[in-house]
């Protein structure tokens, strides 16, 4: 770390002439991002939460409605982009970002949704195998999920339901901890659901490791990786990893509510047999309009779809996705690095004993996202920072969470943001 720590200057110079050398800068220009009353730029870091709209968003929903205007219903398969195959328009894609094959992922429905699906299909409990582990600091909506399946099949949270915490007085998860409680629960576990990267913390869990360890027990692993998706490489297909699920209003830049993402590994995705709850998108494509009795699954991910999905959205996410096939990953999580590496470089020089870094500082433990601890700070400090023009992200009790993402954010960003925060503090 310190050979990158050094390789910064505090200066407003050093953050432009980093912009000008920056292989991404271009596309920083291909997005609104939000401004004041007064038409200045605000220093956006909320990308964790709602990534900016790509300039390009409108002219694909706009081509999606001229059709439907000039087609109806024709539109599902003669529209520019069929409709009826439309999420197939966007696999590949998705695949690239994600570290799949194209057929382990599809586009459907919601997080949230897509993770109660995937335990349908996953989280198979029998009277001796039934545990489930997360991480203590779980996202509630996921810990919600998990509850109520674990109700839903019969079991109570109390006794079912395992965390993966910090040690007294950490703000992290220790591996080694994770490795104990495995070991501990052995062959009563049925499943790890481990949110990564941590939406709080900003930790980036190993995912080879955990997938390995739960592997060897006999569990299934699935990750929902809501802050991981579009930040991290997670490397899914290679990994083993059983499921994933995400969505794409965050780092992925498809707008509010937008659809989610589903990974399930080739090894499942295939076999036809394993149990899911069913819809019509998800059989035979071939005889999916014979309305038979009978359902029969697309042996790849896509037969896990419902419905018919929300063309209008979808077409966001393709307009979002294009972009990142164009700039890549591996450019893209170069650039994050520099850009992360940065803001905690700056931090570091405010020398002040107020403030801590609850990420981690190695950059393979953490996405783009830093998590600022401020002692004796409340809800104010953070409505004085939106006050001077940062949209960041407030957590109770005292922590702001900020995401510099490498797609249009720039150096001079960070800089402006620190230098805010500072003249606050
Ligand atoms: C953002 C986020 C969600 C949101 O779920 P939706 O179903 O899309 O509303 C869920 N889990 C995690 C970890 C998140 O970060």
């Amino acid at each position: 770390m310190s050979a990158t720590m050094t390789s910064y200057e505090n200066s407003l110079a050093f953050a432009k002439n980093a912009d000008s050398k920056d292989p991404l800068a271009q596309y920083r220009d291909q997005f609104y991002l939000p401004q004041d009353a007064n038409g200045e730029p605000l220093v956006y870091m909320c990308g964790n939460s709602l990534g900016c709209q790509p300039k390009s968003v409108a002219s694909y929903i706009e081509q999606e409605l001229n059709d439907w205007a000039d087609l109806g219903v024709e539109g599902h398969f003669d529209a520019a982009h069929p409709w009826m195959p439309y999420h197939e328009f966007l696999s590949e894609a998705m695949a690239d970002i994600v570290g799949a094959k194209p057929n382990e992922v599809v586009i459907m429905n919601t997080l949230t949704t897509n993770l109660h699906l995937m335990m349908v299909s996953f989280y198979r409990p029998s009277s001796t195998r039934f545990k489930i582990i997360i991480e203590s600091d779980a996202f509630p909506s996921d810990r919600y999920a998990v509850e109520s399946q674990l109700i839903h099949h019969g079991y109570d949270p109390k006794d079912s339901l395992l965390l993966w915490q910090p040690r007294p007085g950490e703000d992290l998860c220790r591996y080694e901890d994770l490795e104990a409680l495995v070991s501990t629960h052995q062959d009563s576990i049925a499943l790890l659901l481990i949110g990564n990267t941590n939406y709080y913390s900003g930790q980036c869990y190993p995912i080879k490791d955990i997938t390995t360890l739960g592997h060897s027990i006999g569990a299934k692993v699935g990750f929902d990786l809501a802050h991981g998706v579009g930040n991290i490489m997670p490397n899914l297909h290679q990994n083993q990893v059983d499921f994933a699920v995400w969505c794409t209003y965050k780092y992925l830049n498809s707008g509010p509510g937008s659809l989610g993402g589903c990974f399930i590994h080739q090894k499942h995705a295939s076999d036809t047999s394993i149990p899911r709850f069913a819809g019509w998108w998800g059989h035979n494509k071939d005889t999916r309009f014979n309305m038979r009795h009978g359902f029969d699954p697309i042996p790849t991910a896509e037969g896990w779809q419902l419905s018919n999905p929300p063309i209008l959205s979808m077409a966001a996410v393709r307009a979002s996705l294009d972009i990142f096939a164009k700039a890549g990953m591996q450019q893209l999580r170069e650039k994050s690095k520099r850009l992360t590496g940065f803001l905690e470089f700056l931090i570091h020089d405010l020398n002040n004993d107020r403030i801590q870094i609850i990420t981690p500082s190695n950059p393979e433990q953490r996405g783009c996202q830093l998590s600022i601890q401020v002692k004796n700070a409340d809800r104010s400090l953070h409505q004085q920072l939106t006050k001077a023009g940062v949209i960041s992200d407030w957590r109770e009790p005292d922590v702001i969470r900020v995401a510099p993402a490498p797609l249009y954010n720039s150096f001079e960003d960070v800089y402006q943001l620190v230098q805010r925060l500072k003249s606050i503090l």
